[in-house]
């Protein structure tokens, strides 16, 4: 069928050795999945089944550069995390059978207006509007799977203007990227092109118009924004 307006143009995600791209189709965000994080944010670490959010597909930014501060907020925070990228999908996907469906790894921020977030959870609202923003999700290439494995343990970190905000290690993850996947696929059928970001470990804070991030994940990458 002819369509009424041009298709939209996909996101493609630079692969690692490769000239094809990775064609974004959601992306899904696990909350608060490191014990350290959920302290800080006024949280009981203890080890509740994980919870989800989402961000509009077209939110990734494949290799970061300049990101423009948004809107209807005066507290925008950093969050860098682990992005897990779908080769294949499914439903209730079992723990033992998950990895195999991952396509590769990327470094990621999963930027978050706090102070609407706050509000949100004040008032029983969603996220939505707190979370799932323009240019909201930048991330790195991804690395594949065949060139680097399944990282489960190495440093994950982040700096704004060349000072440490967050450092933790991916080992600290409270759910694993295998169990996330299980989770999250008895929630919906995940599919091919389907991003998911893993939580960010403690040192969330603001950052502000010409703020230089730089983060980065021990064998997976680095990612640099500006905020424009
Ligand atoms: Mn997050």
């Amino acid at each position: 069928m002819e369509t009424v307006l041009p298709l939209p143009v996909p996101v493609l995600v630079p692969v690692q050795g490769s000239s094809a791209g990775f064609p974004v189709r959601r992306i899904y965000c696990v909350g608060r999945n490191y014990a350290d994080h959920a302290r800080e944010m006024g949280g009981d670490p203890k080890r509740e089944p994980p919870f989800f959010f989402g961000k509009p597909w077209d939110a990734a930014v494949p290799g970061g550069g300049v990101i423009a501060y948004p809107p209807a907020t005066a507290d925008l925070h950093h969050e860098v995390e682990l992005v897990v990228a779908l080769g294949q999908g499914g439903r209730d996907i079992p723990v033992e059978a998950a990895l195999e469906r991952v396509f590769g790894y990327a470094v990621g921020l999963d930027l978050t207006r706090r102070d609407l977030q706050a509000r949100a959870k004040e008032k029983g609202q969603p996220w939505e509007m707190a979370k799932g923003f323009d240019q909201s999700a930048p991330l790195s290439a991804l690395m594949p799977v065949a060139q680097i494995g399944h990282p489960a343990s190495g440093a994950i970190w982040l700096s704004v203007n060349g000072a440490e905000r967050q450092r933790g290690d991916l080992g600290q993850m409270t759910w694993s990227v295998a169990e996330i996947i299980a989770h999250l696929s008895g929630f919906v059928a995940l599919a091919p092109g389907d991003l998911i970001f893993t939580g960010t470990p403690a040192g969330v804070g603001a950052i502000q118009k010409g703020d230089r991030v730089r983060c980065g994940i021990e064998g997976v990458g680095e990612l640099k924004i500006l905020v424009g």
